[in-house]
């Protein structure tokens, strides 16, 4: 059986690993992203010793954005606009292909995960679904039809506008562009700006997680409306809180207000927007099923 490589890029740290699947990582490393020739530097060095004595048949990178995944343009492969120091307009594929000689697959990193979940995890069976993960930003991928969406770019869910209440919520948001948009009023850094104590400190009664669930909500009807997903997974560190869970799901109910007359959303939440299949190796994971889907789409 052919062997996949696959790095799951992130803004503070690098996972690669070698394997075929969740049962099967033959080995791994993790380190802080450094300097993208260094990081990626690393990256192939571990590639090319795991090789050694079986060869990889591709590799799949699941990467922070902004980035182009789209293999007709002479950008593809690179990270583009990035805000995170030394990356910009960075080529992470050129080089990874020239030093491994192997199919290259690039896409989000959320985009990755949810590819992943679908192969492996929460996703099995559906062909139209939205994976978030919600940790220190928000960002979102998406399978439409059995493709995982790209179109202009990629999806930037993260960045959606949603109501903000002032009087209730004086917090600002943080995003360094629209300051409250989703991701600067619900990723943890929201949180524990907003209360002044990081999430995980925060005890289960706490109004933030009433507050937290409705904004999470305000996102995930948008989506709903908008790309029609059979399935929501919702990953990342702040959804490490499972009871944030059922408070979303009364959220969206009552936001929907009987609009949208399916079983899943009027009897079935709880398997509607759900936990991923993979728990916390969605990304890396996420990864290999990239590698795979390379070398199947050439
Ligand atoms: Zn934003």
């Amino acid at each position: 059986m052919a062997l996949f490589g696959g790095i799951e890029a992130g803004g503070t740290k690098f996972v690669c690993a070698v394997g075929t699947g969740p049962d099967d990582i033959r080995a791994e490393i993790r380190f802080p992203t450094g300097a993208p020739e260094a990081s990626i530097g690393q990256a192939i060095a571990f590639f090319k010793e795991q090789s050694q004595q079986e060869g990889l048949a591709s590799v799949g990178v699941a990467c922070f954005g902004p980035l182009d995944p789209d293999l007709r343009s002479p950008r593809f492969g690179y990270v583009t606009t990035t805000p995170k120091p030394l990356w910009a307009h960075t080529d992470f594929v050129g080089p990874l292909r020239q030093a491994l000689g192997v199919p290259i697959g690039f896409d989000t990193d959320v985009n990755g995960a949810a590819l992943g979940e679908q192969r492996w995890g929460a996703a099995q069976g559906v062909d139209s679904f939205v994976y978030l993960t919600i940790g220190t930003g928000l960002g979102g991928g998406c399978m439409v039809n059995g493709k995982l969406l790209h179109g202009l770019m990629h999806p930037e869910m993260g960045h959606m506008l949603i109501p903000h209440n002032w009087d209730a919520d004086p917090y600002a948001g943080f995003c360094p562009y629209h300051g409250d948009c989703w991701e600067g009023l619900a990723a943890g850094p929201a949180i524990e700006g907003r209360w002044q104590t990081p999430g995980s400190q925060l005890p289960v009664d706490h109004p933030a997680w009433e507050l937290e669930a409705h904004y999470l909500a305000l996102g995930l009807v948008n989506i709903i409306c908008t790309l029609s997903p059979q399935r929501i997974i919702m990953g990342g560190g702040v959804m490490d809180q499972r009871h944030l869970f059922a408070l979303v799901h009364n959220h969206v109910y009552t936001m929907l207000n009987g609009y949208i007359q399916m079983r899943e959303i009027l009897e079935n939440m709880d398997r509607y927007i759900v936990p991923p299949g993979l728990g916390n190796r969605a990304g890396v994971l996420g990864a290999i099923a990239l590698a795979e889907q390379a070398v199947n789409h050439g």
